[in-house]
This record gives C-alpha cells, sequence and structure tokens, in this order.
C-alpha cells in the first residue's frame, strides 16, 4: 500500500491512512506500507536546497526551520506524551543533519546531482518515521524500515535505476520475516542508495515506483497506490472537473498515460507489477469506499475509442534540418547518438526527408545539444509546448479516429502528430498556452457518452443531479 503525499499531508490525513492499514489487517490481508513526504515537502526540500547552492545561507535554513516546525507539530499531534519526545527527539536530528548539509552547500556555493538527492531525501525518511510510530500507537504492530538500506539503485542521481535482484534479496531477508511475523513494515518511498551507500532517489513522484518494487519483489497480491482522486480519471480533473473514474483499464494503457503525463502514477509504476501480473489498484485515501482503478493485463472490451486523455507540459521542440543529408544514411543515428551522449529522452518523433522534428522535456541541456546538433543540421527549437495523448486500446483499427480528434480540436494549432507506435497512443504537440483548452475539447468530444462497464457514470450522474438541484434552488 502506498500513500502519496496529500494521503499523509497532517495528521488528520495519517489517521485517515491508520484506519484504511487497519481495514486491510482485518481483512486477513498483511500490508507494506510505502509512505511519500508529506505533501510539498519534496519541492520545499528542494528549494532549500536551491537556495544554499546559490549561496543563500539564511533562505535555506528558514525554509528548513518552516519544515521542521510542521513535522513537529504533525508528530505532537499524532503521538501520545509517552512516544512523542523520543520521535521528536529523531525529527530534530533529522533536520540538525539537514541544516549541516545546507550550510555546507551554501558556503561551497554549489549544488550537485548528488546532494541534491541527500536533501530531498528527508521528505520520506521523516514522514516514514512519523507515520511508523502513529501506526504502532494505533496497534498495528508497526515497524520502521528505513528504505535506503533495501532500494539499492546505481549512481544516477535524480532518476536512480534499481537493482532488481539485490533489492529483491534484500527486501527477502530484511521486510519479508517482519511481516510474516505479523508486523506491518513501513518505509519512505522514492529512496534508495548506492553499493557505496550514497543517498540516491528514483525521480519526482518515485514513491509509486517504490510500492511497486516491493510489491514485485515480494510478490504481493495486489499493489495499492493510494492518493486524492477517485483512480484513473478519463483526464486530469483539475484540468476538466467532469472527468469520470476508469474502472478498469490495462497495464499497457496505463503505463502509456503514465509516461504521457499522467501524474497520477509514475511511469516506471506498472513494470514490476507487469513482470509477475500483479494488479495495481488506484485508490482515493479520502474516499476508501470506493473502488478506485484496476490496472489488469487485459482490459475488458470498451466501446469508446479512448480510456484517458493526458498531457505532458513544458516539452520543447526541436527542428534539424540537413539539406546536405538527403538520402544519406546514418542521419538518424547521428542525430540520436547526440542526445544519448547528452543522456536526453526523447519523446516524439517525426521525420520528413531532409528534417526532425524531436520533443524532450529536460531543457538544461539544450544549448549542449543544440551546439552538438549544430555540427550536424541547422537546428531550432521552441519551448513552452505541451504533448496531448490520447489512450486506448480500440484506437487500432478502428476508421475515422484521427479526424475525430482533430475535429474536435480543430480551432487549436497542431505542430506535430504522432500514432501507431504502440497502438494504443494517439499523442500531437501544440503550445502549452492552448492545453487546457485542447484537453476540455477533447473530452466534451469523447466522453459525453461513456461506456457503463469501463467508466463510473453514475458519479457523474449524482454530480449532475447535485448541480441542478442546486442551481433550482
Ligand atoms: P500523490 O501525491 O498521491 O502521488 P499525485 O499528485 O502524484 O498524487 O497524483 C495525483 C494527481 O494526479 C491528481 O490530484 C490529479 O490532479 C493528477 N492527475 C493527472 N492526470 C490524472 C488522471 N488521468 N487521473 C487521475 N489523476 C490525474
Ligand atoms: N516525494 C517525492 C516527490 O514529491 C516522491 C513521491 O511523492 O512520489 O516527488
Ligand atoms: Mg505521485
Amino acid at each position: 500500500m502506498k500513500f502519496g503525499g496529500t494521503s499523509v499531508e497532517d495528521a488528520g490525513a495519517i489517521e485517515r491512512i491508520a484506519q484504511i492499514v487497519t481495514t486491510r489487517r482485518t481483512q486477513g490481508m498483511q500490508p507494506i506500507v510505502v509512505v511519500s513526504a508529506m505533501a510539498k515537502v519534496t519541492d520545499m526540500l528542494l528549494t532549500s536546497g536551491n537556495a544554499a547552492g546559490r549561496g543563500d545561507r539564511n533562505g535555506a535554513l528558514a525554509i528548513s526551520a518552516r519544515l521542521r516546525n510542521r513535522h513537529l507539530e504533525v508528530a505532537s499531534r499524532l503521538l501520545s506524551p509517552a512516544t512523542c519526545p523520543a520521535i521528536c527527539k529523531v525529527v530534530d536530528a533529522e533536520f540538525d543533519s539537514l541544516d549541516e548539509v545546507l550550510r555546507g552547500l551554501a558556503a561551497v556555493g554549489e549544488l550537485t546531482a548528488r546532494t541534491t538527492d541527500l536533501v530531498a531525501s528527508f521528505g520520506e525518511r521523516l514522514s516514514s518515521r512519523i507515520i511508523a510510530e502513529a501506526f504502532a500507537e494505533r496497534g498495528l504492530n508497526a515497524v520502521h524500515i528505513d528504505a535506503r538500506t533495501c532500494i539499492a539503485t546505481d549512481a544516477q542521481h535524480g532518476r536512480a535505476v534499481p537493482q532488481d535482484d539485490l533489492i529483491a534479496e534484500r527486501l527477502a531477508a530484511s521486510v519479508l520475516p517482519l511481516s510474516q511475523a505479523g508486523k506491518t513494515v513501513v518505509m519512505g518511498g522514492f529512496i534508495g542508495s548506492t553499493a557505496a551507500g550514497v543517498t540516491t532517489t528514483l525521480g519526482r513522484g518515485g514513491s509509486d515506483f517504490t510500492a511497486a518494487l516491493v510489491g514485485g519483489a515480494l510478490d504481493a497480491d495486489a499493489i495499492e497506490i493510494w492518493t486524492d482522486v477517485d483512480g484513473i480519471m478519463t483526464t486530469d480533473p483539475r484540468v476538466c472537473p467532469d472527468a469520470l473514474r476508469v474502472k478498469t483499464i490495462s497495464f499497457e494503457e496505463a503505463a502509456e498515460l503514465a509516461y504521457f503525463g499522467a501524474k497520477v502514477l509514475h511511469p516506471a509504476t506498472i513494470l514490476p507489477a507487469v513482470r509477475k501480473n500483479i494488479p495495481v489498484l488506484v485508490l482515493n485515501s479520502r474516499n476508501p469506499e470506493n473502488d478506485g482503478t484496476r490496472i489488469i493485463s487485459i482490459a475488458p472490451h470498451c466501446r469508446s475509442p479512448f480510456k484517458s486523455i493526458a498531457a505532458k507540459r513544458k516539452l520543447t521542440i526541436i527542428d534539424v534540418v540537413a539539406s546536405r543529408m538527403l538520402m544519406s544514411h546514418g542521419y538518424l543515428k547521428a542525430i540520436f547518438d547526440v542526445f544519448d551522449r547528452h543522456k536526453c529522452p526523447v519523446d516524439m518523433v517525426s521525420t520528413s526527408e531532409v528534417s526532425v522534428s524531436l520533443t524532450v522535456d529536460s531543457n538544461e541541456k539544450l544549448p549542449e545539444i543544440a551546439a552538438d546538433l549544430g555540427d550536424l543540421a541547422d537546428v531550432k527549437y521552441e519551448g513552452r509546448k505541451a504533448l496531448i495523448c490520447l489512450v486506448g486500446q480500440n484506437i487500432r483499427g478502428q476508421n475515422g479516429i484521427a479526424a475525430q480528434v482533430f475535429n474536435a480540436i480543430r480551432h487549436i494549432n497542431v505542430r506535430m502528430i504522432s500514432q501507431g507506435a504502440s497502438e494504443i497512443n494517439m499523442s500531437f504537440m501544440i503550445d502549452e498556452d492552448d492545453a487546457n483548452e485542447a484537453i476540455r475539447s477533447l473530452h466534451a468530444a469523447f466522453f459525453a457518452d461513456p461506456d457503463p462497464d469501463i467508466f463510473d457514470v453514475e458519479a457523474r450522474t449524482i454530480a449532475q443531479t447535485v448541480l441542478e438541484a442546486g442551481s433550482r434552488s
């Protein structure tokens, strides 16, 4: 069971998840709990690290002081006078050590990927300690495990790659016996460590990934991702409030959605589950009675072409034009070699005889990449783009879908189009400022008459009734 930032954001939220875990235990299950940092904590830690790296010692320490107070307050609200002082001492010691790191960074005036990981790791280290203690006091027989002792990774700081075999070995040695002895193991998500014991992170949103790694390694019956929405929805409900819950979705579809920006799941979450065919459930910690979304290997037939619409923002389009390369072989290889050298992932590609357009989401290396590409061709790049991705198994073999898609957004300028690579997604690139409008238009076009077997239409009916009753009164 993984609980995200908003599910552990304060004492009330932690009380709620203690209840949810208790329910699972009374149902005869033996949950292992992975928690995120409390909401916004990772962002604030990164801001403090950046401030320190710029030499702003006081700014960095002020953020850390606010975080210290927040954690101490949550601990004191949750814990009895008997256990609170001991945990507050642990919290204080962690913050003392964070402050020491921040002072060091400010003195040197430099922040590396390695120290960024160290600073970011405090969120999960702290939340997991407090939550384990709160669970223990609420009869959950809880023990805390430092995730860094089990989640072995390589040394690619910021997006470290887990070492599956080592993780399985370590979890089997440390976590499994505790779980089998009836303990509720609580660990932080997102964090790991290298063979040399250096702290790493799995990338933003990586607690989902930790949960899937643990679930996969220990052959869990299910991996539950508890968050702040009712499940995977037909699109981000923050953009489109009438988004519907998708009841069932395939691994393949969920992976595409996650990769193309549906923040509800970390893109790598699905992998360990797919390998072992473990169902993944996305559930709402504020509405635990709801069935959520079930991600399984083969989803049932759905009469609408799409299950959900995702958007990935802050992308850059790079246009590479080389007339002198006309008909030559090795052209694409030479271009991709450049991205490879800079370890820069490419999202979408579109080619013609003499030009290639690519999209990337990490901007920091762009000047160097453009300079290297400049040796091969003329290069232009343009930021503030968004990739809109429609996902659904039924795209295969249905006629006229592209026409419907582009008709729905005919008022919006489309820069690049891609379909076919996975057979289950259709994506296109537009200006970021048009993204919300495009999503709403597509949602209105494709989810006006949703298949009740796949989508939770009852929720929409209830919401509409409430709305109509409100407007009548
Ligand atoms: P957590 O902290 O629990 O990991 P996240 O903020 O990472 O939660 O992910 C949940 C958020 O993902 C939701 O609040 C929602 O705004 C966003 N989201 C984006 N796309 C979707 C989608 N298709 N379905 C559900 N939520 C989505
Ligand atoms: N706390 C980390 C983040 O905000 C990991 C996570 O929440 O999944 O990115
Ligand atoms: Mg998340």
